[in-house]
Parts: C-alpha cells; structure tokens; sequence
C-alpha cells in the first residue's frame, strides 16, 4: 500500500507509474511477475506494463476478448487462482513473453463501474495457493489503480496518454433513449451517485477504519430497520414488502463481510462499498434473468445509502451542490431526489430507466428540464465533466461531441429560443381561431414549482392540479393543514382564473414510501384512485376537507379520477357533500361557488355520458388513462404505450361522442391529457369540439401558435367522414399535418 501510495503522488508518466506498480506488487507479494493487461478499444486486451515477463513483449502482446486465462477473468469479472495454470484448459501459451517457466497463477478485473478496463496478474515459478487475503489485496490494488489511471486520462495531457488505449471513454458517442420531457441543453455530466477519488481510496490506518465501516453499517441498518417498522414514516407502516428485500441485504453476511473484507486490505469504507458496488455490477449485469438485474437495483440503493450514513448525513433528503449547467445521469430518479437539485444549475437529466408517465417525468415537463430516459448503459460510458448534448427533441444524448455537432446543437437552441419569443408574442392573446372559437388554454400542475408558469405562459387557468403530487414528494403524509397550505396557493396564484382540483390518484404505479404496497398482477387497472378513495374514505374525506378549507369564499372546482360507472360518481359526490355539510354545522366559513365533476378516463363511463351528466357540474377527459384503457396498451410500457395513435378514428369516434353527449347535455368539458399540448393532437380536439384544453406548460405556446392560425370548421369537415365505423385508416393524423401545412397552421 505504501507503494501504491508513491505511485498516486507520483508525477511520473503513466507508463513510469504502470511499471512502478509491478515492480512495488512483486515485491510487497513475493512473486516473479506482475502484469497488467488494459483493454484496448477495439476490446482486445493488451500487456501494457510487466515485471517478469520479457519487457519487449509489452504492447506487443494481445488477447482477444475471452481468450486465454487473462480474456476469462476479464469476461468474467471474476478472480482466477490457479497453483497450476498451463494445465488449465483455457491457457493460452505466448512464447514471446517468456512465461513458460510459471507455474501458479492469480489474475483479477480492473474494475470501475460495471465496466472491465483490464486485467492484473501475478505469477510465480513454484505451485503457489494465493490465499484469500492475497486475492483481497490484489482486488484493492486493481481498484485503486483503475481510479488513477482514469484520473490521469481525466486531467489529460501527456502524462495520461498511454499508447493505443484509452480507458475513460474520450470519444464522441451517441446513445439513443426515449424523450420524457421535451427540450435540448448542453452542459456537463454530473453522476447524481458520483465515484469515491482516489485520494480517498486509501485508509490511514485500517483499525480505525474498520470500526467506522461498523459504524456506518449498524446506522444504515437502523434505518433500514425503521423503514420496515414504521417508525421513519411517522404515520402509517412503511412499505413492507419493499423494505424487507433492503432488510435482507443490509443483514446479509456476505454483503458485509465482502465490505469487511475490502476494509481489511486497505480501503476506506467508502472505497470499500465502491468495490463491492463494482463487483456485483459487473456479474449481475451480465446475468440473463432480469429478477437478479432488478436485485442488483436493491444493492446499489443500498450501498447509496451506506455512502450516506458513512458521509455522517442524516438519511433523509438533502440538497445537492451542482455546477452551472449540470446534466444529471442516474439510474433513476424519484420526485423528491430531482427537486433537490438547484434548478438555476440544473441543465438536463438522463436516466437508465424511467417513463414517460412517472413523477419525475411528469415534474421536469412542468419546470422545462429536459429529460431523456432509457438510455440503457450510458452510466457506464460517462464521466462526471464530460461535455454532454441533451437532445430531447430527437431523442439522442451526445456525449463528447465534436466542435461540428456543437455549432449544429447551438444554432437549434438559438432557434428554439426565437420560436419561445413568438409564443412570448402571443402570450396574452386569447387563443381564439380564425372562425371565432374560443378555446381555453389551461395548465395541468400539482406543485407549488408549477404555480408561476401560469403567468410565464399566460394560460387561463389550472385544468388539472394533480393533488397526489404532493403526496409523492414527501417523506410523510402531508397533513391537514400542509394540503390546505398548498391548495390555497394554487388558488392565490391563479387569482380569478378556475383551478380544477382531483382528488387523489394513487395506487397503479403511484405508491407512497410511507403506505403499505399492495402488491398487484395489474396496478393500472386495480385498486386504484377513486376506488381506494371509496373503500378507505378516511383520506378522501380529509382531503375535501382541506379544499374546502382552502377554497373558503372563493370558486372550488374538484373532480374525481378513474371512476368507472355513475353509481361510483354519486357516491363519491356524497362523500363531498358530507364534508361541506360538516363544515357548514361547524359554522366555517364555505366556497361561494362549488362545482363537483369528473374526470371520464374509462371507456365505460364514456359509453354513460349522459347519465354522467345528470351528475356531474363538468366534465375533464383524462386521454392518457382513456387512450391507455381504450386500445388495452400501458402508457408505461415503452414497446406498446406508443403502438396506437390517438388520432385514429376509432379514438376520435370516442372522443366524439363525449363532447357530443356533454354537449347536448349542456355540461361543460374539456380534455387534460398529454395530447392536448401537442399542436396536431389540438387542432383535432377542437375540430371535433372541444374548447378546454388542459396541458404540461410546453405546450401552451406551440397549441396557441396553432389554434390562431386554424380554421376548426374546415378542419372538421375533412375529418368527419374519416371517422367512421368501417374506417381501416390507422390515424388522420397525416391528413391533418397537410391541410395544416396548406393552411400555414404551424405544427
Ligand atoms: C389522464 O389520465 O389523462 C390524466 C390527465 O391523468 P394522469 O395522467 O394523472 O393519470
Ligand atoms: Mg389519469
């Protein structure tokens, strides 16, 4: 280890300190070869520094991927210890390297990431056992030699270059992903779970650090056992059935003694988790069974969460530093994590997983941060302060561009940055066609980050405030007076414009940290919003009771989702009226205008419009659930959920038959879906009748630009004969991008 540690203070070349290292491990190991083979690009992998072997077979030297013992323990991530190696089956004899006259063999990965930059191997004359302390010890010497050498790349220069390999990825890249929140930004990558430097790699003095690593493991297990009791959630019991599984790790024996282990030969805890972190990365990642990729979700979690207890932070929230114009790469990203981050500085987020229909998603579309999501492996290809391009509108991340790409990316930006101005122009116009339909333009929110985008793009009011938001966001439940805080604000923001509140839409995929899970075959059509509202009504009750406390002596306007059939409307309706009476008998002070309506999201409650009518005050279509129920596609699947065009006839027929049926009823309705903020999707709503149009903030210029420019009458006339029962057409949408385009109707 004191070897080590010259090496990393070393000013040295990088090939000097390569040949310093082996020189330092076959001493402190007492064997006659030291090697180190890095991988070259092209995945061969390459002797690059020895002692031992004939020093002329350096760079010289390859071996394929897979081949000879070195190219299996690089395939396998795994250490290979062998007291008789050229008898093993896979021994691959290079005679230029002198080696014949060895006899045990130990090889391991150099690993960092899930990634395998190379191979170190010792070798001795006699038939040697490495013990288990020597293969921990070499592990440790492989880790910490991973971090200096991409450090050195990092920092660059010639003293990084080593001839023919690059190990940080330094080449321009492209990975496709899928765009969840519109936008393009340039900045530089920032991990949301960094990598420990290597000047920390390296403990001072292994006792003490041994008893830190106690440490820092007895407080992630207290929490974690109070995430499984309850405690930490302060109300309700905590989610059970996802906590255990983080009990069963935090508690397990080869876990800890893998850390202990990793400790003991030299590491600092933090280092020590990273390796372990590595390890398992690089065996799960390549397991074929997705239930063990999913469990390798669970460690990280938890090794996240041991770096935290080891750091001494408090394991709940905090916010994070990051620098001017910082693109985010995660795995995955909750709610609460994003709104941690300085939004001045936040520039992008780029995530391994995610969905478009998820919180996260949901949030960066209401604070204009672009967010791109599966983009399966790029954590692995990334380096924090890697120039990144974020191209939500094509769906490509950039990493590494060249100057050519830039130039390309910056002329968009400045271009989407004129386009905002026009919509700037048309701001406070009201959104009226050409032939005098008045359309109201309003936005869909939930938390109090949205609430000054009403002004910023001057819509006409909140269509859909999305109340389950706050819910997600924190660590508790909120309390009574925490949602009526909230409300009120909405309320205040919006002045005289109509806020449409709805009541809670958990349960499907919106679970809370601090309710028991119910697991389900098919969340999205189980025991879901206004069904969990009605068969628990102890939460919807005080839920009314805060909008009504909010609402005091101004215009409330609540509706219910996913409900199902009428008999279900009414009595959710007299849940409400239950609390309006309670409050009126306490003597408060009352809303002086309430409207209860629905939000018609079920195929079925469509095929009921009228009867909806006779008890509903509106009426909001939710498309995203209704298109997702309507073709039987889940909206958070990527290989179906856009399989189907909302603009097919058969959809538009339903869609149809709604504002008829409101219509002629004359209750009023509107449509809060994403489609609603995109210019095609809107131009066909409002020929088809609607005149409410409820959306994520982005769309609200490019659909005003669009509506002021339509003629919705002749729109209608050129798609009403194509919305027929006997239509085979998969969707009108290309017969209305041309008559939008011979009308000049931007989309
Ligand atoms: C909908 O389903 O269309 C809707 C607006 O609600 P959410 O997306 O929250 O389900
Ligand atoms: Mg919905």
């Amino acid at each position: 280890m004191r070897a080590i540690r010259k090496a990393m203070a070393g000013t040295e070349s990088v090939q000097e300190r390569l040949d310093d290292f082996v020189e330092a491990i076959t001493e402190a190991m007492q064997v006659a070869v030291a090697s180190i083979y890095l991988r070259r690009p092209s995945r061969e992998l390459e002797l690059s520094a020895t002692q031992g072997l004939k020093k002329s077979a350096v760079h010289k030297t390859l071996m394929a991927p897979g081949e000879g013992l070195v190219g299996h323990v690089a395939q396998t991530a795994r250490p290979l210890n062998l007291a008789e190696a050229p008898s093993h089956p896979l021994f691959s004899y290079r005679p230029e390297t002198g080696e014949d006259k060895y006899h045990s063999f130990l090889g391991v990965p150099i690993l960092r990431g899930g990634r395998t930059l190379g191979v170190l191997v010792v070798q001795s004359e006699d038939q040697r056992n490495f013990n288990e302390e020597e293969v921990e010890d070499l592990l440790t010497v492989a880790m910490v030699l991973a971090e200096i050498l991409i450090d050195d790349e990092r920092v660059g220069g010639k003293k990084g270059a080593l001839k023919g390999i690059t190990l940080a990825p330094t080449k321009p890249e492209t990975f496709d992903g899928k765009s969840f929140a519109d936008g393009l930004a340039e900045g530089v990558a920032h991990l949301h779970v960094p990598p420990v430097p290597p000047s920390d790699m390296l403990s001072e003095n292994v006792a003490t650090e041994q008893i830190r690593l106690e440490e820092g493991v007895t407080k992630l297990r207290a929490s974690v056992d109070a995430m499984v009791s309850g405690e930490a959630a302060g109300l309700s019991r905590a989610s059970k059935e996802i906590y255990e599984t983080y009990r069963m790790f935090a508690y397990d024996r080869r876990w800890v003694q893998r850390l202990r282990e990793a400790v003991q030969s030299g590491l600092t805890s933090e280092a020590a988790v990273e390796r372990v972190r590595n390890e398992h990365r690089a065996r799960l990642m390549k397991s074929p069974d997705p239930y063990m990729r999913a469990r390798l979700h669970d460690l990280e979690d938890l090794a996240n969460r041991l770096l935290r207890a080891l750091s001494g932070e408090n394991l709940g929230p905090g916010k994070k530093d990051i620098p001017q114009g910082a693109i985010i790469f995660a795995r995955d990203l909750g709610p609460a994590e994003l709104l941690d981050y300085d939004r001045d500085k936040l520039a992008g987020i780029v995530l391994e997983e995610g969905s478009h229909s998820s919180h996260t998603s949901i949030i960066c579309r209401a604070i204009g941060v672009p967010l791109i999501g599966r983009a399966e492996g790029i954590l692995d290809r990334i380096e924090i302060g890697d120039k990144v391009l974020l191209d939500a509108e094509q769906n490509q991340i950039h990493l590494r561009p060249v100057e050519s790409k830039t130039a390309g990316f910056q002329l968009r930006m400045n271009i989407r940055g004129e386009v905002a101005k026009a919509y700037e122009a048309v701001k406070n116009r009201p959104a009226i066609t050409k032939d005098n339909r008045h359309v109201s333009l309003q936005l869909n929110a939930g938390l109090l980050v949205d609430l000054p985008q009403l002004e910023l793009a001057g819509a006409d009011g909140i269509g859909l405030f999305r109340t389950e938001f706050q819910f997600m966001v924190s660590e508790f439940m909120p309390r009574l007076k925490d949602q009526t805080d909230l409300y009120l604000k909405a309320l205040q923001a919006a002045g005289k414009r109509p806020v449409t509140f709805r009541t809670l839409d958990l349960g499907g995929d919106k679970i809370l940290p601090y309710m028991d899970p119910v697991p389900e075959e098919n969340p999205a059509i189980g025991w879901r919003a206004i069904r969990i509202g009605l068969d628990r009504p102890a939460l919807l009750r005080y839920q009314c009771r805060a909008l009504l406390a909010a609402a005091a002596g101004r215009h409330l306007r609540v509706m219910f989702p996913m409900v199902t059939t009428v008999d279900e409307l009414i009595e959710a309706r007299s849940l409400f009226d239950t609390e309006v009476k309670r409050a009126s008998s306490l003597g408060k002070d009352l809303p002086h205008k309430i409207e209860v309506g629905v939000m018609l999201e079920t195929p079925s409650l469509a095929w009921s419009v009228r009867a909806v009518c006779d008890h509903a005050d509106f009426v909001s279509v939710g498309a995203n659930d209704l298109m997702q129920f309507f073709f039987a596609a889940d909206r958070d699947n990527i290989r179906v959920s856009d399989r189907y065009d909302p603009l097919h006839p058969a959809s538009l027929s339903i869609l149809r038959f709604i504002v008829d049926g409101c219509k002629q009823a004359g209750v009023p309705v509107s449509i809060c879906g994403e489609i609603a903020g995109r210019p095609i999707e809107a131009v066909t709503l409002v020929a088809l009748g609607f005149e409410a149009l409820s959306m994520p903030v982005t769309g609200i210029g490019p659909v005003k630009a669009a509506l002021l420019a339509l003629d919705a009458e002749k729109l209608k006339e050129l798609i009403t004969p194509l919305i027929t029962i006997d239509s085979r057409l998969p969707s009108v949408r290309d017969h209305v991008r041309e008559f939008c385009m011979a009308e000049g109707i931007p989309v």
